[in-house]
């Protein structure tokens, strides 16, 4: 079976209004691979869904998933794994790295707070990660779930070393009010204001998927220089006309979070006619492009017409 079913109306709809308009060669700043499904623990504090849509993404179901969706591209992701409570965190990360050697592709590490500043530095270098990719299951356990804050996972140790090596810093943000979180806000100013020399990238536009979600958020990270924000799995046309107006559009990423977009969910952006939520995404991103000098990364910003 088709990783991703490719209907008539996505082949239209790609043919005749993406294609020329997308670049030739394009970059998904947010994937995620992993060989196997990661396990489930005991504690949960994440949501569960993402792990229905694939049990696994290993480097070659990404790599055909690209083909699926963007043919006659060169798509170049950005890969990291899939983060998990129990996860055996160095075999994720040693696949992911023996994935973006063979294939030439940038990689993010998974890191976890526990680990040393030396640990990460070293792993770092040795497997020529980008930048590391954090996640808020990995805040200490005895935390519940809407008390999580960003340094609780994020630490202040690491940061300093993807700083002093200008790294890329990926980041979910935890708390149930996300982007509009004041804990949140606060915590990014913060990383804004210390950290001058790393990237910091916020995921999925601060996971603001509805109206609701954005409050006075953009108003006070407009006022930011550096931090910027990858579109994955978010398909709000009016997040993304704010985001844009706030931060502008060279501060903005494509991402697709693959494999969890696979998963067929009519969007607000989307058609509600046989398009897959991937290509539907993909529609929204077709009326303009900009490329960024920022990672190198070609970016494809949403419409506001959408
Ligand atoms: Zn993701």
């Amino acid at each position: 079976m088709a990783l991703i079913d490719i209907t008539a109306v996505d082949r239209t709809v790609y043919n005749g209004r993406i294609r020329d308009f997308i670049p030739d060669s394009l970059i998904d700043v947010h994937t995620h691979v992993f060989p196997e499904a990661p396990p489930i623990s005991g504690q949960v504090r994440t949501v569960t869904w993402p792990s229905r849509v694939a049990s696994c993404n290993p480097i070659e179901d990404l790599d055909e998933t690209a083909r699926l969706l963007f043919p006659g591209k060169t798509y170049t992701p950005v890969i990291f794994g899939f983060p998990s409570d129990d996860l055996d965190l160095a075999a994720a990360n040693r696949y992911v790295a023996t994935a973006a050697r063979q294939r030439k592709y940038p990689a993010l590490m998974l890191a976890h707070p526990d680990m040393t500043a030396q640990g990460l530095e070293q792993q770092l270098k040795q497997n020529g990660f980008l930048g590391i990719k954090v996640y808020l299951t990995f805040a200490p356990r005895y935390i519940p779930a809407p008390e999580i804050r960003i340094f609780d996972f994020l630490t202040h140790e690491h940061l300093e070393v993807c700083d002093r090596l200008g790294l890329m810093v990926m980041l979910h943000i935890p708390r149930s009010k996300r982007i509009k979180d004041p804990v949140n806000l606060a915590q990014l100013l913060e990383i804004e204001k210390r950290y001058r020399n790393l990237q910091l990238v916020v995921a999925h536009v601060g996971r603001a998927y509805v109206n609701d979600d954005i409050g006075d958020a953009l108003s006070i990270l407009g006022k930011t220089k550096r931090m910027l924000f990858d579109i994955s799995a978010n398909t709000n046309d009016w997040v993304f006309e704010q985001l844009i107006r706030s931060v502008g559009s060279s501060r903005i990423l494509y991402g697709s979070d693959l494999p969890i977009v696979r998963r067929t969910m009519p969007g607000r952006a989307g058609i509600s006619d046989g398009g897959s939520m991937v290509l539907t995404r993909c529609i929204s991103c077709s009326t303009r492009r900009l490329i960024s000098s920022t990672f190198g990364c070609v970016m494809v910003i949403l419409p506001w017409e959408w």
